[in-house]
């Protein structure tokens, strides 16, 4: 991959009066109109400093830009946890077929049953794959299903008097988000250690299991990619004691078709569709992280709910104990439209297929893997596994970090890093069920290759991509979404304030 040539900024193009267009001269009253009804604060001193380049430059820039990133369609990428599986195309003209594309979400039940139908299909889909009978689709992304789901805990158990229980447990292995949407939905997070094997520690379970526990937040098969064998007992000693058994459904990969979180004892569960059912994902969105729940639960999900009624679908506003609404309209149905091609598309044994390519794909990855890094959990994992580059920093002082920045070197998308927190150094990889033999060697080739090079040259990699290391707290914590003018510029750009002095004769 080369992606350093054309690295130009757009602004460094720009020349004073060049234009992808010409538009025809204004034929409504000028601007002065609103000057002078609009007081001088709220007045532009001039067009933005936009840079000014021809249509060639322009479409030069952005599809050079497109090319800099790392996506499923370039390279391979496994990302542990997230999946970043393949999205298959026909979806995409799916989703775009005027009838779906073109509603708006305010149009009547009536001009709508197409839609509506789909979206009652995802439920029974859903409810089915989950065995847990009640869904609500609102939910936008994983953390926001967590957060709805301990929503409609608290509402249950304040309905029942409960509001005592004011714990949620988490074991150490889980995903950040768990003790987050725990503490956002009131609740105190309290955490659950792992055993040596990576499993819940039953015994450290009972020590904070208690008539004050709302609910027990579990991951199956949990981040180290291994199955709670004793999720049956887990679940019996949540149930005796009143609590309520959460799965965190983010990634389903390895049990769709082979077993259900409702048949093993789970109250309630979110799913990603856009990590287990392919809506593709990245940058913060789009998501979906519908919730399935029991019967009991059902009362409490977020109105309106798709219904049934003889042959006619309708959105269901009476839910009378409802926790309200968690997202506008009907939840981001672009993705539950790509789920449901998904599940339609394979049909029951297909879906069983993904689940065991998934772990077969894992299982040889972690094989080839275990070559030369540690894999600190032995036997085999479900559809993702976390190796350890400890070894590697204590002879070599190479991280993990160091790993996966060379990975991008050879065209490899990074495994996730530094998580699970219970492993140091974590490497954890997720392969997914479409990659070939062929990928899975070749990149199980280069992690091996990567453990013998000069560590002066993994530790400064990557050396083939425009950005390197950034600061990733900032740019997590302080993201630049738009477009900015550039700070300290030493030509300020036409059309600027500082260029016209407050007198404009920029851009038209
Ligand atoms: C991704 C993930 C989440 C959160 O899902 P988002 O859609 O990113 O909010 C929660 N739990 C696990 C295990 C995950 O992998």
């Amino acid at each position: 991959m080369n992606n350093t040539q054309s690295t130009d900024l757009v602004f460094d193009l720009s020349h004073s009066g060049r234009r992808c267009h010409r538009l025809p001269a204004c034929d409504v009253p000028s601007s002065s109109t609103v000057r002078e009804l609009l007081p001088d604060e709220y007045l532009a001193a001039g067009p933005p400093p936009l840079p000014e380049v021809g249509e060639i430059d322009l479409i030069r820039h952005f599809t050079n830009l497109s090319a800099r990133n790392m996506s499923i369609d370039t390279n391979f990428y496994p990302l542990g946890s997230c999946t970043m599986k393949y999205n298959p195309k026909r979806h995409e003209r799916l989703a775009a077929l005027p009838g779906f594309a073109d509603l708006h979400p305010l149009q009547s039940d009536d001009t709508t049953q197409g839609m509506l139908e789909l979206l009652h299909a995802m439920q029974e889909y859903l409810a089915e794959i989950s065995g847990l009978p009640a869904v609500s689709l609102q939910p936008a992304a994983g953390a926001h299903g967590e957060l709805t789901a301990l929503y409609v805990a608290a509402a249950y158990f304040r309905d029942k008097g409960q509001t005592h229980r004011k714990k949620v447990l988490v074991p150490d292995s889980a995903h950040g988000t768990n003790p987050a949407s725990a503490a956002l939905a009131g609740f105190e997070a309290v955490t659950v250690k792992s055993n040596a094997k990576g499993l819940v520690d039953i015994d450290d379970l009972k020590a904070k299991l208690g008539d004050d526990t709302a609910v027990f937040m579990i991951t199956n098969p949990n981040t180290l990619g291994l199955f709670e064998r004793q999720i049956q007992t887990i679940t019996e000693l949540l149930h005796a004691k009143g609590g309520l058994v959460y799965l965190d459904g983010a990634n389903m990969n390895a049990i769709l078709g082979i077993t259900r979180p409702g048949d093993f004892g789970a109250d309630m569960q979110h799913y990603n569709v856009h990590k287990t059912f392919t809506g593709p994902h990245g940058g913060g969105g789009p998501g979906s992280g519908p919730i399935a729940v029991r019967d009991f639960l059902a009362p409490y999900l977020p109105a309106p709910v798709v219904a049934k009624v003889g042959d006619r679908y309708r959105l269901n506003y009476d839910v009378p104990k409802s926790i309200g609404r968690v997202r506008s309209f009907f939840g981001n149905v672009g993705i539950l439209f790509r789920g449901y091609c998904y599940i339609r598309t394979l049909g029951p044994d297909g879906l069983k297929a993904v689940s065991e390519n998934a772990v077969l794909n894992a299982n040889y990855l972690r094989a080839r893997v275990k070559e030369g890094y540690d894999v600190p959990h032995d036997g085999p994992c479900m559809h993702e596994f976390v190796a350890s580059a400890r070894s590697l920093l204590r002879e070599r002082k190479v991280k993990a970090m160091d790993v996966c920045k060379r990975l991008l070197d050879y065209g490899f998308h990074a495994p996730t890093v530094y998580f699970p927190l219970v492993v140091p150094e974590a490497l954890m990889m997720e392969p997914t069920e479409t990659e070939s033999k062929e990928t899975l060697d070749a990149f199980a080739d280069v992690l091996l290759k990567i453990r013998q090079e000069d560590p002066e040259i993994v530790r400064a990699a990557p050396h083939t991509h425009t950005i390197c290391r950034p600061d990733e707290v900032k740019a997590a914590k302080e993201p630049i979404l738009r477009w900015q003018s550039r700070p300290g510029r030493a030509t300020p750009l036409p059309g600027t304030r500082e260029a016209t002095d407050g007198n404009p004769a920029g851009a038209p």
